[in-house]
Formats: C-alpha cells, sequence, structure tokens
C-alpha cells in the first residue's frame, strides 16, 4: 500500500471526525493529514436571493463545520475552511501545502461528480493523487445489481438483493477509535494556511435567528437524535405515517450532510432486528434506509431522471401552463389551497425546512394530480426548502408520486386529501398545529371545512374566504381530468 508523506483530506458532505472512510484511509497511508473545508461558490451563488438570504442548509453546514473544526483541533489537527471555487481551492490548496494525495468520500450527484473530475485532472496534471472512497451509502452504485448485471429498476428484488449482501463488514470496517489512536498524524498547519472561517454575512447569508432551525445540529445533534429514535424504533412501522406523532428519525440532515454515519445507522437497525428488540419497526425502518440507495442508484445509472421522466412515455403529458397554472401553483406554494391537510404540510415546509414524508407525498399528489401541475415544479420547490433536500430522494419521490419513476404508484392511483386527512391525522392534530385558524372546528370538520354546516363553522370562527381559503379546485372533478391526462401513458408497462 503506498504511502504519503503529506495528504490533504477535502471534506464535503461527511461532516464527522468519526467512521469517515478518506479520513480514515488518510491517517492509515500518510505520516501529516491536513483537512479542508471549502464553502463552495458553485453551490452557494444559485441559493442567494437578494443581499442576506436565509438558508437553512447553509446555517447547519456552517455550525456543522464549526463542531468539526473544534473536533479536530481537540485531536491536535485542525480544519482549514476556505470560501471560493472548491475546484481551484483544492488543487492550489494542496499544492501550497505539499500534499501528495487528496481524500475524499465519493459524491454521487450529476454537478459533484462534474467537479470532482474536473478536481482529480487538475490534481493529476500537477503530479498529485486522488482517492475516493465509498462513505455515504453502504453499497456502491454498481454494487448491487441484477443477474444480468443491470441496475435493478424495482425496489423489492432490489432491497432482497442488498440485504443478501450485507456482511458484518459492510458496517464495522472503519474501527470508531481509528482517529483517536493516529491522532499524532494530525498536520497543524502553519499560521499562514490558518484564515479565519468566514461568517454567514461574509458568505451573503443571514444568521439563524434563535428557534428557526427547527433541528438539532451538528455531530452532537445527530447522536442524540439517534438515542431519542432508539426507544421508538420498534413503533416506527406502526406509527410513521401519522404526522401529529413524532415517530421517524429526523436524522434525513444529519445523514445529507454527514454529520451522522450510514453504516452506524445501519448497525443500529441490525441490531434491533437481530436482538428482537426492534421488530417489524426496525426492518421497516431499514427498508427506508435502503430506499435512499435505490433512489441515489437510479440517479447514478439514469442522470437524465433530473429532468426527464424515468418512464419516457410520461413526458407525453400537457400539465397546466400559464397564467391559472401559476395562480394555483403559488396557492400550493404559500398553503393557500383550502384543503387544511396540504395546506398544514406546506406550512409546515415553509416553517421549519422538514415535511414528514406521508405528507410529502400528498402535497406531492395534490400539486400533480389535483392541479395538473409537472412534478418538475413542486419538486424545485422542495429543492429550494427542505433542509434534508437530497436530489436523488427527492428526484425519486416526486417521480414516485407522479407514477413516472422507477417503480412509481400506478398512475391512476390519486390520493384524496380529504380521506388521507381522515386517515392519518384522524384528530386533526397536525392540521391544528400548523393552521392555528381552524383550531376550533370539531374532528369531523378540520379536514374539509366547506363540507362542514354553517353552525359548525360560525362556532368555531371560522369564514371560509377570509379566516381560510375556499378550496380551490373540486377534487373529484379533477380527478376525472387526471385520468384522461394520464391516457397518454396507459399503452406503458
Ligand atoms: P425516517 O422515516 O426516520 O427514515 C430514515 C431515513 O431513511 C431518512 O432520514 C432518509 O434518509 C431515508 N428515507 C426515508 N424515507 C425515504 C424515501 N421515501 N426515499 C428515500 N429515502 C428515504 N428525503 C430526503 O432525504 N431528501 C429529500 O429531498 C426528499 N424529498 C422527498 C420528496 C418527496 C415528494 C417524497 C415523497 C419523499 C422525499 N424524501 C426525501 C423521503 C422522505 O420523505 C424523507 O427522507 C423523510 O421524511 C425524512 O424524515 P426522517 O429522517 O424522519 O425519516
Amino acid at each position: 500500500m503506498r504511502q504519503w508523506n503529506k495528504s490533504l483530506v477535502w471534506f464535503r458532505r461527511d461532516l464527522r471526525d468519526f467512521d469517515h472512510a478518506a479520513l480514515h484511509h488518510a491517517l492509515v497511508r500518510s505520516r501529516q493529514v491536513y483537512c479542508v473545508f471549502v464553502f463552495d461558490t458553485g453551490i452557494l451563488e444559485p441559493l442567494r436571493e437578494g443581499s442576506l438570504t436565509f438558508d437553512r442548509r447553509v446555517a447547519f453546514i456552517h455550525d456543522a463545520v464549526a463542531g468539526l473544526q473544534r473536533a479536530l483541533r481537540a485531536l491536535g489537527g485542525e480544519l482549514l475552511v476556505r470560501h471560493g471555487r472548491a475546484s481551484e481551492i483544492v488543487p492550489a490548496l494542496a499544492a501550497e501545502l505539499g500534499a501528495e494525495a487528496v481524500y475524499a468520500n465519493r459524491d454521487y450527484e450529476p454537478q459533484a461528480v462534474a467537479r470532482d473530475q474536473q478536481v482529480a485532472e487538475q490534481l493529476h496534471a500537477d503530479g498529485r493523487h486522488w482517492q475516493v472512497f465509498k462513505d455515504q451509502v453502504i453499497f456502491d452504485t454498481d454494487e448491487v445489481l441484477t443477474g444480468s448485471v443491470k441496475p435493478y429498476s424495482v425496489f423489492t428484488p432490489y432491497k432482497r438483493a442488498w440485504l443478501r449482501r450485507l456482511h458484518d463488514d459492510d458496517l464495522s470496517a472503519l474501527t470508531p477509535h481509528l482517529v483517536e489512536s493516529y491522532k499524532a498524524s494530525f498536520a497543524c498547519p502553519a499560521e499562514v494556511f490558518r484564515l479565519p472561517c468566514p461568517s454567514l454575512e461574509e458568505m451573503g447569508f443571514a444568521s439563524a435567528k434563535p428557534g428557526s432551525m427547527h433541528v438539532s445540529n451538528g455531530m452532537g445533534g445527530g447522536a442524540r437524535l439517534l438515542q431519542d429514535f432508539g426507544a421508538r424504533m420498534q413503533h416506527y412501522d406502526k406509527e410513521r405515517d401519522f404526522p401529529a406523532l413524532d415517530a421517524t428519525s429526523h436524522l434525513s440532515v444529519h445523514l445529507r450532510f454527514g454529520t451522522v454515519s450510514i453504516r452506524y445507522l445501519v448497525q443500529r437497525a441490525v441490531d434491533a432486528i437481530r436482538s428482537g428488540e426492534g421488530g417489524r419497526g426496525a426492518q421497516t425502518w431499514l427498508s427506508e434506509l435502503i430506499w435512499r440507495e435505490f433512489y441515489a442508484m437510479i440517479l447514478h445509472h439514469y442522470p437524465r431522471v433530473v429532468e426527464q421522466a424515468f418512464k419516457p412515455s410520461y413526458d407525453a403529458i400537457e400539465w397546466e401552463q400559464g397564467k391559472e397554472a401559476a395562480r394555483l401553483f403559488r396557492a400550493w406554494c404559500d398553503g393557500q389551497t383550502g384543503y387544511p391537510l396540504v395546506d398544514a404540510a406546506m406550512a409546515q415546509i415553509n416553517q421549519t425546512g422538514f415535511m414528514h414524508n406521508r405528507l410529502r407525498m400528498v402535497s406531492a399528489s395534490f400539486l400533480v394530480k389535483d392541479l395538473g401541475i409537472d412534478w418538475r415544479w413542486g419538486e424545485r420547490y422542495f429543492a429550494r426548502r427542505l433542509i434534508d433536500f437530497e436530489l436523488a430522494s427527492n428526484n425519486g419521490g416526486w417521480q414516485w408520486v407522479a407514477s413516472s419513476g422507477c417503480d412509481a404508484q400506478p398512475y391512476f392511483r390519486v390520493f384524496n386529501p380529504i380521506t388521507q386527512s381522515k386517515k392519518f391525522d384522524p384528530e386533526g392534530a397536525f392540521i391544528r398545529c400548523y393552521l392555528p385558524q381552524l383550531a376550533q372546528l370539531d374532528n369531523n370538520a378540520i379536514h374539509a371545512p366547506w363540507q362542514a354546516p354553517a353552525e359548525a363553522l360560525a362556532k368555531a370562527r371560522v369564514q371560509l374566504g377570509v379566516d381560510y381559503p375556499a378550496p380551490i379546485v373540486a377534487h373529484e372533478e379533477v380527478r376525472q381530468k387526471t385520468l384522461a391526462r394520464y391516457a397518454v401513458v396507459k399503452n406503458w408497462k
């Protein structure tokens, strides 16, 4: 195995100092290890709107980077932080430090792949080495393939193959104490390299106001969430669809930015299954973690899904266009559709940057199948708002709802927003939390206020069209329109 005198670890969406593939391999193979994080203007600039933009993701990353810097300093190292074009900064820094190799964890999103390609080419041109490792998934995009060595396009056989392939080594290869034992290898760069971490304001972003993040930050936040969820995991299968319950893990943002380790999460699920304590809850949760890898695998093999339907025939669908479509879309974004569960869901994403999975399905279905609006509009809106935005899962989720994705729901399945509301928020607890103007309605009226008797509305002090909108479309009517719209895909299997 080749050994280096000096290497540089480039942290990206893996903001932790434990169970970290690139850091592990760099420490094992190098006498001195430098670490860097770059606030990449290639990613940040498109997020800016006006002078100081508040973006929860940037605030989350900023906080996590500060936490990682403290953790690496405690180990005797340093995290250099830069702001600029990562594709230029990383090769230049490697040259200045005299690092023979740059270590990073593999990123699968098309833009990141292109950026890494550029960095690798520059490093090679300079006579340096580019070393990438699998870290954000258990199995890489070509490690779970069909018998004929093709990517799976149906989840259940993919999951079976994934589980068959899983061995203890896949989870425990990186010993948690390695960083501690190799800490003498952390290099403390000369003062000249240690520029102060840029503030959010210096990068054009606003700091989070107290209480506006709605998420526990950093490695410590991820660890706490996992610990809390451990006690609820066994009930996950029964409770996960009810948005008023605190039944899911809330770890998506931590998986997104790598403040938790996927190996450790899967290990927890597997331990709970093996011990019998996790029951069906742990099995279902593990399945969700596998969905995440399924969608990452699909995006890698079919990068065209970013713009196009996975099933090409679905691109023949004619979506609503023009001013009326723009008005309906705005009402959906603003949570003004008149369907309380959809509006409460949109209030959740707008106020907190998170949306419960069941509600992502209900609100996405409403946009596509009740309002007849192209799923790509909704996908972009979620991408802008979600703190846990993940291109592969977001695209997969939207295409699942729109029926255009791989292993998606059939096109004729149209969620009824009232039935969904009665089933998954039976007492209206979630709706009441996000739509306080409806809080006084009784449990029957709250799911469809326009169907409530006038006395019930008056008693609850709700005036439709004043305190809360009347429905912008009639579900049953638009359902028929949707079936007609989707008729172009009938022959697709
Ligand atoms: P848990 O229920 O605790 O699940 C554990 C983890 O499994 C999640 O953190 C996530 O990493 C993964 N997971 C769970 N459900 C799914 C799923 N259906 N697909 C892929 N991975 C899953 N998830 C994102 O991480 N980022 C997105 O941008 C995103 N956009 C979505 C858009 C739509 C329209 C839909 C229907 C789903 C989307 N999801 C997305 C999947 C899912 O809604 C979230 O992962 C989940 O709500 C996060 O909450 P949690 O961490 O409490 O999840």
